[in-house]
């Protein structure tokens, strides 16, 4: 069985790596000549509408999937034409659009910070009153880590943020003092089972995911379960998602979705009994489903700009690294390491270890 990758990155090696004990092939297409998921498949190389590159995808590969949500539409329609992509592409049109999403959790009832639609620098007038300052001014489409975002203050400095979104179709969206980020990760099948891993809790800086602890016993468990349970079902969704949410005084609110393998779940390789990678590709196989059980005490700490030396990673007992076989570059993740741990002592001594190497290589 061959699985097609739209995407070379690390969420697709890292899915490669999940795949091979399950005997499953890949086939990548990515621009760059040194994805670092490029050794571990058949990698063609060019852009992502290139007909022609996805004429051989779609002819090579089973089944489709990608790792990253911003596909331009034209490409899934064509690759949906001539075989099975997963997950659906109405889950990437929504997930691809902030406004277009934040009406989608409005119409599940799921709640999200106060938002409206932007368009003119007197459309942000206009809302503000309602939005109330401080805000953020992001554009609809092709943001993320925090790119293509405006933080408002106060009224004057709204006509700078507008023009900092350089004419694009934007959402202004009230600021959250949330006490906390968290994310679920779920994966449904084609017959509608599904499975939902232990809320992570996510810690941002700059718009930049740092760290994402595994909460095995979390309060609001089972309400982000039902929260993701709704989106999968109205999307009538097929493997990994994941739901990313402010937690303000014990309410869940919405800011995005990924419909895809996600950077918070990544402890879930050696913390979970089945990695979110496995079971997205059990997911699009519509093979049964593994257990979302952690296995202890689990964290990530991701490596931005510049990757540890192994040896300081792998001489930390109960630590784990992955390697992205990333060129370095400000602001890159280009690696992350895992804790996992039984004993809560070792558990966060090794979390701050990790997290001080990661801070003295980090270049954003
Ligand atoms: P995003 O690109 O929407 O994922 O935003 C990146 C990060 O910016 C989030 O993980 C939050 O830390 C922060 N952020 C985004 N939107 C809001 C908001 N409405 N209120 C507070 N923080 C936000």
């Amino acid at each position: 069985m061959k699985i097609g990758i739209l995407g070379g990155g690390q969420l697709a090696r890292m899915l490669a790596l999940a795949g091979y004990p399950l005997g499953l092939d890949f086939i990548i297409l990515d621009p760059d000549a040194n994805a670092g998921a490029a050794p571990l498949g058949e990698h063609l190389q060019g852009a992502y509408d290139d007909e022609e590159l996805l004429a051989q995808l779609a002819g090579k590969a089973d089944i489709v999937t990608y790792e990253f949500e911003n596909v331009p539409a034209q490409v899934a329609a064509y690759l949906g034409a001539h075989t099975k992509v997963y997950p659906p592409a109405n889950a990437l049109a929504i997930a691809q659009d902030r406004l277009l999403e934040k009406n989608f959790f409005r119409q599940l009832d799921i709640g999200t910070a106060p938002y409206a639609q932007i368009n003119s620098l007197a459309d942000l007038e206009q809302a503000m009153p309602q939005i109330g300052y401080p805000a953020i001014l992001k554009t609809r489409r092709l943001g993320y880590d925090g790119k293509g975002q405006a933080l408002i203050q106060t009224p004057d400095e709204l006509p700078a943020a507008w023009a900092a979104m350089q004419n694009a179709p934007a959402i202004i969206e009230g600021f959250v003092e949330f006490q906390r980020e968290v994310s679920i990760i779920a994966a449904r099948r084609p017959s509608g089972d599904i499975c939902y891993y232990p809320l992570s809790e996510n810690r941002h800086r700059g718009g930049i995911l740092r760290i994402a602890e595994c909460r095995g016993q979390d309060p609001l468990q089972p309400l982000a379960e039902s929260y993701v349970k709704q989106l999968l079902e109205a999307l009538d969704y097929v493997g990994v998602v994941a739901l990313e949410m402010f937690d303000l005084n014990s309410r869940l609110l919405a800011n995005e979705f990924a419909p895809r393998v996600h950077n918070s779940g990544h402890w879930s390789i050696e913390g979970a009994e089945t990695s979110q990678f496995e079971n997205h590709l059990r997911a699009i196989l519509d093979l049964p489903l593994g257990s979302t059980q952690p296995r202890g005490l689990a964290a990530m700490v991701n490596f931005i700009g510049n990757p540890p030396q192994p040896e300081h990673v792998l001489a930390l007992n109960d630590a784990h690294l992955h390697l992205y076989a990333k060129a370095a570059r400000k602001g890159r993740k280009v690696a992350h390491a895992t804790v996992r741990s039984d004993n809560p002592e070792t558990y966060r001594a090794v979390l701050q270890k990790l997290t001080d190497l990661a801070a003295g290589l980090d270049d954003s």
